[in-house]
Order: C-alpha cells, then structure tokens, then sequence
C-alpha cells in the first residue's frame, strides 16, 4: 500500500480525503490517502519523510503552500510563478518535485462551464495566496483584462505591479469596474460563515446580465445567493478544488483522473458536513 497525503494545519475539515480516495479505488489503486495535521515547526521533517519509497506525494494546504517551496528539490516554473506549492510528487529517484496545482485548477473549473478566459473581463476580489494563484492562471490563460481590488490596496498593487492588471480599493468606486466586467471572482477568506460578504451587495447591480459571479469559498454564499437573486450566473469552489485535486492524482498516478468519481465524491463529502 503506498500513501499520499494531506499536509496543513488544520486539515480535519478537508474534502480531499472523500474524492481522492474514491478515485484511487475506482481505478483499483493500492494508495491511501491519509491527513498529516503539520504544525509549522514540523513542515520541514514532514517534507523530507515523503522522499520514502512508501509515500507517492502530497497536497498542501494552508497555512503550508508559500514555505512548502523551500523545501522541495525542484519546483515546477509555475510554482515558482504563484510563489506557492499545492502538490509534491516523489520521483524516482527520492528527489520532491513541487507544482501549484490550483492554477490549472482554476481553469479547467473555468473551461468546465463554458467560460473561456482569454474572452473574459475579470475582476478579482483579494490579494492573497488565492488571488494570486488566479493571476498567475488569467495571465496563462491571456485573459483579456484582468482587476484586483482589495480591501489593503496595498497588497493589490504589489499584485498587479508583478502579475499584471489593475488594482482598485474594494470599496464602491468598484461600481465602474463591476460594469465593464465578465466575471467577478471572489478570492477573499469572506464568505465561510454564511453571514458575511467580501463587498457591499448591491455592487452587484452594476455587473452586466451576462456576467458569471464565481466564489472560490467551496460552499453556497451570501455573495453567490445575491447574485442568483439578480438572475447572474453563479459557481463555487468545488469545481476549483476537485480539478487541482484531478491534477495532483495524474501528477501522482501518470493515470487520468476519473472526475466523475471525484465530483461525485467531493459533493457528497460537501453534503454530508453540512
Ligand atoms: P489569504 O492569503 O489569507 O488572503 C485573504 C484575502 O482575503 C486577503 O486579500 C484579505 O484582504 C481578504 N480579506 C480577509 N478578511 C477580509 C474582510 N473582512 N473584508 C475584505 N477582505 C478581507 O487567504 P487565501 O489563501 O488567499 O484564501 C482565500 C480563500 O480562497 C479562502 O476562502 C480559501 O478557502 C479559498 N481557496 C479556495 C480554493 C479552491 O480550490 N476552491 C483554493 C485556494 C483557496 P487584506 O489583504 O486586506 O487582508
């Protein structure tokens, strides 16, 4: 039985373990998958375990993704690009190689719905890790144009002074962007709750009745819930997350995915917590 896991801190409330697993046994595969809960002062040991023959890899999650790529012995041009490793893959020969599997992630839960990016006016809400994993795709993609607004401007500038795009306060002077925009990614931490929104509501008003509003949060929002309410488009993370977990299993396995499983898997799990 080999192992590939899951390394973050927490990791109890992932649904990666439900749609991995499921698509190892689906194509008959002697591998579990198993979450390593990884204080930060254990991230380093933890890593360096996985050049074991027994382990395939790991994903990574947070708050682990931005130091996970000091640690591998290679990394792929795109991790090196999103500053951030998601998926390790021991090779043959015990060295770790790391990649950021989010990015084509993304996209791939994009072309899933018909929506081809290098056709699409963005505007992203936040300027994190995740935000910053959207660019590093929109810029692969040759999106057409691309908007960051955050609530630290700050942080939204150093973005798109190094990714491209243009950064704004998210505040209401949103309003003139949102009119002139396809598709409104949230990328903020905001939403979880079921209470909370990353922008003042109505804003959505503005957005044309073609736009798609896209929330990375893997749950039903207030944002998605406000934005069906005006008859707009909406789609959350889950496709985000099973399609960078199908990458990481072909990365892994040199298999295809079978993502009729996953998804299957990954609603059900999203289900059953709630
Ligand atoms: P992060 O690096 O901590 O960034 C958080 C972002 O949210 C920052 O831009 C922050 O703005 C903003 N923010 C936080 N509180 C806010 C508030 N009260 N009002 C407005 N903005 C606020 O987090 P991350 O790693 O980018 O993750 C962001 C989200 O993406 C999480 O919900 C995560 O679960 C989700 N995600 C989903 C997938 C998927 O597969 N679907 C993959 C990756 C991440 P400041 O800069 O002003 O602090």
């Amino acid at each position: 039985m080999q192992r590939v896991g899951l390394i973050g801190y927490p990791v109890a409330h992932s649904l990666s373990p439900a749609f991995q697993q499921a698509a190892f046994d689906a194509l008959r595969l002697p591998v579990r998958y198993e979450l390593w809960p990884t204080p930060p002062e254990a991230l380093a040991a933890r890593i360096a375990a996985l050049r074991h023959p027994t382990f395939l890899g790991a994903n990574v999650t947070v708050p682990h993704k931005v130091a996970a790529l000091s640690y591998v012995d290679v990394a792929s041009a795109r991790a090196q690009r999103a500053g951030a490793v998601n998926t390790i893959v021991r090779q043959e020969d015990g060295r770790l190689f790391g990649e950021n599997t989010d990015v084509p992630g993304f996209l791939a839960s994009l072309y899933e719905v018909g929506i081809e990016p290098a056709d699409v006016r963005v505007a992203v809400l936040g300027a994190g890790g995740a935000a910053r994993g959207v660019l590093v795709a929109l810029a692969e993609a040759g999106c057409r144009s691309v908007v960051v607004a955050n609530r630290t401007l700050a942080r939204a500038q150093a973005l798109t002074s190094e990714l491209g795009g243009q950064a704004v306060p998210l505040d209401e002077r949103l309003a003139d962007v949102l009119m002139s925009t396809d598709l409104l990614v949230n990328a903020t931490s905001v939403g979880w709750d079921g209470a909370s929104a990353p922008l003042d509501l109505t804003l959505l008003a503005a957005l044309p009745t073609h736009a798609t509003v896209y929330d990375l949060t893997y749950r039903d929002t207030l944002l998605l819930q406000a934005a069906r309410s005006r008859g707009l488009r909406a789609i959350d993370g889950l496709g985000m997350l099973v399609h960078q977990g199908a990458a990481s299993f072909r990365l892994w396995t040199g298999q295809e995915p079978p993502l009729a499983v996953m998804w299957a898997a990954a609603k059900a799990a999203r289900d059953a917590r709630g």
